[in-house]
């Protein structure tokens, strides 16, 4: 089979991909230099869409609607965009073998493809049940959601089971997101998870009581401190019922699995430098081999504001770590330099008219402010994370744009805290006030 050479190739077609493409032709890349090559069928597109409106019953997001950069208010990028700048974006494609030494990749269908400069942003994939060997784990109906074939799945099995009885197994934002959409269809909901409250990698537990509550007066069961440790099916092989920990079995239409997942670096493995699960690069995405590039939820960075290496699964790290890259690549090739990546964490979610953003870094003491009433009209409440005496994270439900701007500047200026009590009394007044 032929050999295929380009300048630059982008390996991954997910959002981070899809910023990269987008800040190469800002920056003039000629046509024929560039190649996407991505194992998914579709062009880059908004990843988050896929738990919130793609699976809404009514008015669902759907492609070409929500192609990147449309998720941060930037132009769409149309299959026919990538054409017309004479980028090729090979699809439907999975990379099998790389290596870094002769600068090849090798497809699942045998095709090589050379590179002078690689950009990797292979992402996430799930973990799955089947991963630890979860008795019935390979049943039909248990879904696990990272692409939009997953998500096209799901939407089946919605279809297939009106109105039955779905178990959500995970308290993550994913499985926080699944539970909502599979309510909103009409199903009879249940959420599974070991830890005590649900989110509990960010949430503490007064902000968890808020969501917690809020989704049982939607008539969704949440059952904590146990895990799903078996499946049962029927004679089609469908899923029937989920098993658990603590001797209770569940109905189940449909499960839906949200336990995490793991960036993709295997293709590289012992070929680059890699630090807490991610490839290492430094405050322009450089690995540790020449003319290779990470980005996205594989990249393991040097986080400035808090002087330590940092791996973020978040979209919006996806887009500016991509477009700090291509901007890198083309300073360096012009003997010019560019300030290191200053990446402020942020991370957002939305369920049923909830929708909440944080900023920063969730630790320290805590303090929760503001209306967490779950029955109120219009709940809004936030909390901030205070280390050394300096206001280090803020979270906040249900913020306009301008309070959502206060608090992010908080996060990134870090203003001293007089007192906890004050903090919590003042709420988002002091955010305002910076
Ligand atoms: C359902 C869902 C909802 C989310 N919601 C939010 C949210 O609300 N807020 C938030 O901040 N973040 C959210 N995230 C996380 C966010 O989407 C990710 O952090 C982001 O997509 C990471 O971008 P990426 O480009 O690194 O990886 P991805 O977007 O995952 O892209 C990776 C791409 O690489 C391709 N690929 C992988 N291996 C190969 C191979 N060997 N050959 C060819 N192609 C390959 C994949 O098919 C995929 O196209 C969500 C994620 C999911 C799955």
């Amino acid at each position: 089979m032929a050999e295929k050479c380009f300048k630059y190739v982008i390996l991954g077609g997910g959002v981070a991909a899809g910023y990269a493409a987008r800040e190469f032709a800002k920056q003039g890349v000629k046509p024929g230099e560039l190649a996407v090559i991505s194992k998914e069928a579709v062009a880059p597109y908004e990843r988050p869409a896929l738990s919130k409106a793609y699976l809404f019953p009514e008015g669902a997001a759907r492609l070409p609607g929500f192609h990147v950069c449309v998720g941060s208010g930037g132009e769409r990028l149309l299959p026919e965009w990538y054409t017309d700048k004479g980028i090729a974006l090979i699809l439907s494609t999975e990379i099998v073998k790389a290596d870094l030494a002769s600068k090849t990749l090798i497809s699942a269908a045998g095709e090589t493809f050379k590179y002078h400069i690689l950009i990797i942003a292979t992402g996430s994939t799930v973990i799955r049940l089947t991963d630890f060997g979860v008795q019935g784990a390979d049943a039909k109906n248990i879904s696990y959601l990272r692409e939009i074939d997953d998500a096209d799945k799901l939407i089946e099995a919605i279809k297939a089971k009106k109105n039955g009885k779905a178990v959500i197994v995970g308290g993550g934002y994913i499985g926080l997101e699944l539970g909502a959409v599979m309510k909103i269809n009409n199903f009879d909901v249940s959420m599974v998870y070991p830890e005590p409250w649900c989110m509990p990698r960010l949430f503490t537990s007064g902000i968890a009581a808020f969501y917690e509550s809020y989704y049982e007066n939607k008539g969704i069961k949440i059952i904590k401190g146990t895990v799903a440790v078996g499946f049962t099916a029927d004679a089609n092989g469908e899923v029937k019922e989920v098993k658990l920990k603590d001797g209770r079995v569940l109905e189940a239409d449909i499960v839906v699995v949200g336990v995490g997942g793991r960036p993709l670096t295997v293709l590289f493995k012992g070929q680059v430098e890699e630090e807490k699960g991610g490839i290492k690069t430094d405050g322009f995405f450089k690995t540790s081999v020449p003319d290779v590039y990470a980005v996205g939820d594989v990249a393991t960075f040097p986080m400035k504001l808090y002087n330590e290496m940092r791996r973020v699964e978040h979209v919006d790290h996806a887009r500016k770590s991509a477009e700090q890259a291509v901007k890198a690549i083309y300073a360096s090739q012009q003997g010019n330099s560019i300030d290191e990546y200053d990446y402020l964490p942020y991370f957002y979610s939305r369920s049923f008219d909830l929708s909440w953003q944080f900023y920063g870094d969730n630790v320290g003491d805590t303090v929760l402010f503001g209306d967490n009433n779950p029955t109120s009209p219009k709940p809004k409440f936030g909390s901030y994370w205070i280390k050394d005496g300096k206001v280090v994270g803020a979270f906040l439900e249900n913020g306009t744009p301008e309070e959502n701007k206060a608090i992010a500047k908080v996060a990134r200026v870090q203003p001293l805290a007089e007192s906890l009590d004050i903090l919590a009394k003042e709420g988002l007044t002091f955010a305002c006030k910076i």
